[in-house]
């Protein structure tokens, strides 16, 4: 079990459950897009946000920014100690920072001095792109145990002066060496693991190496918050953490179940399916749904799902736990199970 940590009210680790994160690309200066972009994501479903404190008018910005927002507000800092402490300060509920780069120990000092006076976190957050070139050349390049002495050195320099409340990411574009560093490091400490995928790419590609890597630790059992990062509207990143989450077995919510398809079909059921998705995504009802294309195997092969539908050529079958309930018009199918999951 990971250590507890407090984000702002919201738990993170020791067995809370595994929250949803997003970043805004908007200038965090412009504190009117910043907001708006943060409600945004709030409806979306992200639980804890965060955004880029590049200079002093943006760590001044935080305190303005979390007043008009309802999730916890993380800073991501690089390099400038004065830069966390001012948005420690203003009220950021946590902050991302990497202690060995911002400037040696009177620094490092001043910072987990402010953090543990206003009770905020720190993310070290390690990445492939920017691990120490000590630790490239020791290493070899990139690797799973680089990335862990990486954020292990981190913490040491904090631990130095008494702040133990951390939380940990090692992210890697390389899914293989990112899911190797979360297991290395999920051994070697209990400080709370921030799971991700960096520069994941656009959704079609960036969602499949997110839910690999990410949902992979998820199912071993490792992490305790994530973000999914894509070149897209980060309210994307939200959408796919939730489907990840889901899979996972971590969040409520429907399991839809289909069938590929084959020469039994006899239906337009591909369009149906997307459009039961689509009517589906807010419904937060712990089940099992099924759309199958064929009659003849369809009820028995989906006789898990709590409901389901069956097609066949011009009319199809209601069923649930295998067992048929009506049988009706095609064109009726999706209305007669819309109406059965109302029902459960
Ligand atoms: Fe083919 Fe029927 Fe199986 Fe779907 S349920 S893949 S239509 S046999």
């Amino acid at each position: 079990m990971t250590k507890r940590l407090n984000v702002g009210g919201v738990g993170l680790g020791g067995g809370a459950a595994v929250t949803i994160q997003s970043m805004c690309n908007t200038k965090t200066e412009d504190v009117a897009a910043t907001v708006h972009q943060i409600h945004r994501l709030e409806e979306a479903g992200c639980e804890i946000v965060r955004v880029t404190v590049p200079t002093m008018e943006a760590a001044k910005a935080v305190s303005a920014i979390r007043e008009q927002i309802s999730i916890p507000l993380v800073a991501d800092i690089h390099f400038d100690h004065r830069l966390a402490i001012e948005a420690a300060e203003r009220g950021a509920d946590k902050i991302r920072i990497n202690p060995g780069n911002i400037g040696g120990e009177a620094n490092v000092k001043a910072v987990a001095e402010t953090c543990r006076r206003k009770n905020v976190p720190i993310r070290i957050g390690v990445n492939g792109g920017s691990l120490e070139k000590e630790l490239l050349a020791k290493h070899g390049g990139v690797t799973a145990e680089a990335l862990v002495e990486s954020a292990l050195g981190h913490v040491a320099l904090l631990n130095r002066y008494d702040f133990d409340d951390i939380c940990l990411s090692v992210k890697s574009s390389n899914v293989p060496v990112n899911m190797a560093a979360y297991r290395l490091l999920a051994e070697r400490t209990d400080y709370p693991l921030h799971l991700g995928v960096t520069e994941a790419g656009t959704p079609s590609m960036g969602v499949i190496k997110s839910a690999m890597g990410i949902g992979g630790l998820l199912c071993l059992g490792i992490g305790d918050t994530l973000r999914v990062s894509l070149t897209a509207d980060p309210v994307e990143e939200v959408y796919a953490a939730k489907k990840i989450l889901k899979a996972a077995g971590l969040r409520k919510g429907v399991n839809l179940i289909s069938c590929p398809t084959c020469g039994r079909t006899q239906y337009d059921m591909i369009p149906l399916v997307e459009e039961l998705e689509k009517r589906l995504s807010d419904c937060d009802k712990d089940i099992t749904v099924a759309v199958m294309g064929c009659v003849v195997n369809g009820p028995g092969e989906a006789s898990a799902a709590d409901v389901g539908i069956a097609g066949g050529k011009g009319e199809g079958l209601l069923f649930s736990k295998g067992k048929i309930l009506r049988r009706m018009p095609e064109d009726q199918l999706l209305d007669a199970l819309l109406e059965e999951i109302d029902r459960l």
